[in-house]
Parts: C-alpha cells; structure tokens; sequence
C-alpha cells in the first residue's frame, strides 16, 4: 500500500468550506493517498483575538506536514490585523507563487481563446512586507523593500521553471522607468540571470503594459516573472480573462514547504448560496498532488475535470447558455467530476503527467552580494512642518543649523520646492530636506549626523525619519528629487 503523504487542511471563509468540501470528495474518490490534519485559520480565529488568524497549534501541523491545501479566507481590512495568507507566505518561507491561467475555449466564453500563461510571483517581499506608517497629519508611509536575494531566487525559479516544462518564452514586468532603483534591481537581476539561459526566449515590458497586453493579448506571453504587488494584479487579470476569476489555482513553493489554494478570495457576495465554482481550488488540489509525487492521480482528477468543462456542466459564474449543457451548484460540479475520474476529454487534449513531471525543482543556495565599498555621502532628514509660512522659512531655519553638513535641498513628497524650483508645490507638512557635506572634499560621518539631530530637535523642529545617503563603488545610490 502506497504511503499517505500528510498535509494540513483549512476549509477557510465565505465560499471557502463549500469549495474544500467538494475538493475532498474529489480527492477521495480520485484514490488520492492523504493523511489530512484540519486546522482552523481566518475570520473566526482573528473573533477570538488571535490578530494574526492563526493559532500556534496550526503552525505545529504546517511544521510537520510542509504542505498545506488552504481554501480562500476573509482578511479583515484596516485595524491592527495582518493578512494571514502574506504571514503563512512568509513565515513558511514560499518564495514563488506559480499561477497558471488558461482559457478553455470553446467551451468556457473567453476573449482569448489561445491563452496559456504562467505568472511566476514573488511572494516575500516587494510593498507586501507591509512596513507602513502615518509620520504626519497628511502623510502615511509604504516601504518598497526588493532584495538582490530576493529577485535573485524568483527569476531563478521562473527560469527554471519553464525549463522543466518546456516553456519557450520568460517576460520580466516591472516599473523601472520609474522605480529606477527597486525595479531597476528586479529588472538588472533578470537580464543577469537570463544569460544563463541561452535556449529560453526573453523579454521585459513595463507593467502597465505589460498588463494591457495581458487583457488584450495574453497569447503572446509564456512565462511571467515579477513584483509580488503586480503580479498579485496581473493574474487576476489574466485569471478574468481566460473565463473567470474561479477557475485558476496556485502553488505557493519554498525550500522547506509548499501551499496550494484558488488564486481568488473568500468571495463573501455568493458565500452559503451553493453556487461557487470549486474549480481554482481542486486545480490546486491537482498541483499539489504532481508536488507529493501522486502524478497518477492529478492526472486522472484532471481529465476528468476538463471532461466535465467540455461537457458543459458549469457553475453560475461559467455558465453560458449557448455553451453550457447545465447550469451545476458547488456541489453538483463537484459530484459530475467525479462521476467522470478515469474517464479522458474528447475535445481537449488529455493530460499525461509522468513520474518526471513532479516539479521538484532544485534551487542553488542564492548568496548575499559581495560587499561592495560604501561611503556615507550625507542624509535626508524627514520633518514634519506646518503653517509657518513659504518653504524659505524652513530652509533659513536648517541652514543656521548645520555645520559641518549643509543643506542641498528640500523637496515635497519627491518633487523639488528648495532651492529654485519652478514647482508648485502644495503647502503640505512633509518636507525631505537634504543634507551633504559642507566641504565637498571631506567625508560625511554619522557623528556629524547625530550632531545635526541633535540641533533639529533643540531647535524645536520635528524630525520624522532619516535615511542615510551612501554610494556603493563609487556608484550614487539613491535618486535626486524630481525636478532636481
Ligand atoms: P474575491 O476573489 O473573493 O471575489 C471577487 C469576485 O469574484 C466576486 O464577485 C466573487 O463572487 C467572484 N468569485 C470569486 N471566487 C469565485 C468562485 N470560486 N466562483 C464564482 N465566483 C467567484 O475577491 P474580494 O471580494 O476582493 O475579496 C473577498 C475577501 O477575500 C477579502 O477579505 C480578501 O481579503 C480575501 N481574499 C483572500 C484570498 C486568499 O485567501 N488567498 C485572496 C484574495 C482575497
């Protein structure tokens, strides 16, 4: 008798315990081998007070089982609650969030009937790491944080990814030509990285694009690799347009563990009405299966899935007159693919998964930059600075201040107001004042940063943040403000 692989289940919220529930009668009756421990995440465990919606006792089951089959949940917005899935992301280290999205034409009404697309997202970091902060009455802070580390291992996988499964094109979506040096890092690392991959078609585009082209001619894309943000926006774009939103699973790989879920929410609009296409989360069933190495089973759960679709049995958000031959409840569907485990699609190409399509793929150990030579070459000092009059005010204020530094500009959420500026800048309270060395020749240290603070706070001025200025081999490594 084959070994059961153990895995941990959450049934989740909203629409979530009516689409786990037919994805378990499905793995059952499909012979998958599974030793299930269910834990309790989401809406209910964040009632209790747990804010991170997820007890301790679950993390010794994600512990021990490495492998978790999670139905959608409802994050609370605002308030001191953090998103469950990014925490569960992170704290099991699941670097790549691999999304396929293809459509089913003719039997599911897409606009693109040749769609066949993976979006490979990273999923650690990026404005996810949720790092943000009010710093004055009119101002609230996100941190972008991209690691060299970071990219690094997502491009890998993505290259590698098409590798093992015989993808021809990677696409790299980014923003540098705004995020010069976040999305600057990301794309830099993409074109280093797809060196190494000479046989592999590849090319970037700019996200907003990127994602246009995604909506209008997802044809032409392969592979996607990108930002965690937009990648979380472009497949479900491209989950949209191949038919609905409730069709595409994910996987959720890291080194030490995998979690496999629908890409979509907990969709509280249609929740207890029985009518949720379980879709998204049984094809992530089907990944995981191909993960724990039950690629016969994926295989037949798969084909009997597509033989229902092309039957045109379809829940309410597929349905179709002019397509569909039925119009099936969660539960209904779920009970017509099983009906259908062993048998093949007449009209879609069966899928033959073989024993070498379980996607194990081995990752390098992804080492920090070398160190590079980096020199303090000043600071932007962040004030919090209100209805004393024009920017000039300010300026006179700082430069009677500084000493050894001296003041080089002051700009307004990134665009320069002092000195000349032809901008016009609102009166705002969030100022970045600048400051370098007084004497060009001499190096900045962070004493004389401490001496600078030191007199902005005697002087009664509000400092909210600071962020010191380097450059890394001789190389300026942070941006001029706008209009600088
Ligand atoms: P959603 O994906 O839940 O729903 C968007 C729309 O798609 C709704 O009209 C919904 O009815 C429809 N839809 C979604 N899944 C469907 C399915 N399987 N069958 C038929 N129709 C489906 O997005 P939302 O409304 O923005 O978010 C609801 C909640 O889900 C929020 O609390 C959000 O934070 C959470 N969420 C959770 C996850 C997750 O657990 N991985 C992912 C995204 C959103």
């Amino acid at each position: 008798m084959t070994k059961k692989s153990p895995i941990t289940v959450a049934h989740g919220d909203g629409i979530g315990p009516e689409i786990m529930a037919v994805t378990l009668d499905v793995l059952k009756a499909a012979g998958a081998e599974l030793e299930i421990e269910t834990i309790e995440i989401g809406e209910k465990v964040y009632k209790r007070g747990v804010v991170s919606g997820i007890e301790d006792s679950s993390w010794e089951s994600l512990n021990r089982t490495k492998c978790f089959l999670k139905a959608p949940i409802t994050t609370p917005q605002g308030g001191g609650f953090k998103s469950l899935n990014v925490t569960v992301r992170k704290s099991m280290a699941l670097f790549a969030n691999v999304r396929p999205c293809v459509s089913y034409h003719p039997y599911v009404r897409t606009t693109q009937p040749t769609m066949d697309m993976v979006i490979v997202r990273e999923n650690e970091e990026d404005l996810y790491a949720g790092i943000e902060y009010q710093q004055t009455d009119n101002v609230v802070q996100c941190l972008k944080l991209i690691s060299s580390t970071g990219s690094e291992r997502i491009i890998r996988y993505a290259f590698e990814f098409a590798r093992a499964n015989q993808r021809k094109k990677v696409t790299c979506i980014s923003k540098d030509n705004i995020m010069k040096m976040t999305d600057g890092l990301f794309h830099k690392t993409f074109d280093r990285i797809a060196k190494e991959y000479p046989g592999i078609e590849t090319n970037h585009m700019i996200v907003d694009i990127g994602a246009a082209k995604i909506a209008a001619s997802p044809h032409i894309f392969d592979v996607v690799v990108t930002e965690n943000l937009y990648g979380d926006i472009i497949s479900d774009i491209a989950a949209e347009v191949s038919g609905s939103v409730g069709l595409c699973g994910s996987s959720n790989i890291g080194q030490h563990g995998a979690m496999f879920e629908a890409i979509h929410g907990s969709a509280p609009d249609i929740s207890g009405k029985g009518i949720a296409n379980p879709s998204g989360l049984l094809n992530a069933a089907v990944m995981m299966l191909q993960h724990l190495g039950q690629t016969k089973v994926a295989e037949t759960i798969q084909n009997a899935w597509l033989k229902t679709i092309e039957d045109g049995v379809h829940t309410g958000d597929i349905f179709n007159p002019q397509l569909s031959t039925r119009r099936a409840s969660t539960s209904e569907f779920g009970a017509a693919v099983i009906e259908r485990l062993g048998q093949l699609p007449t009209k879609f190409k069966p899928v033959a998964f073989g024993e070498s399509d379980v996607p194990h793929i081995q990752m390098p150990d992804i080492k920090l930059p070398k160190p590079a030579a980096k020199k303090l070459e000043g600071v932007d000092i962040f004030l919090d600075w209100r209805d004393k009059g024009a920017v000039e005010v300010l300026a006179t204020e700082l430069k009677a201040l500084t000493n050894a530094l001296k003041l080089s500009s002051i700009d307004s959420r990134g665009l320069l107001v002092w000195p000349a500026s032809k901008a016009k800048a609102e009166m705002g309270d969030h100022w970045r004042c600048r400051f370098t060395a007084a004497n060009d020749a001499s190096p900045v240290t962070h004493d004389q940063i401490i001496r600078l603070l030191d007199a902005i706070q005697k002087s009664g001025l509000d400092f909210i943040k600071t962020e010191n200025l380097y450059s890394f081999d001789g190389v300026r490594a942070y941006t001029v403000a706008q209009g600088q």
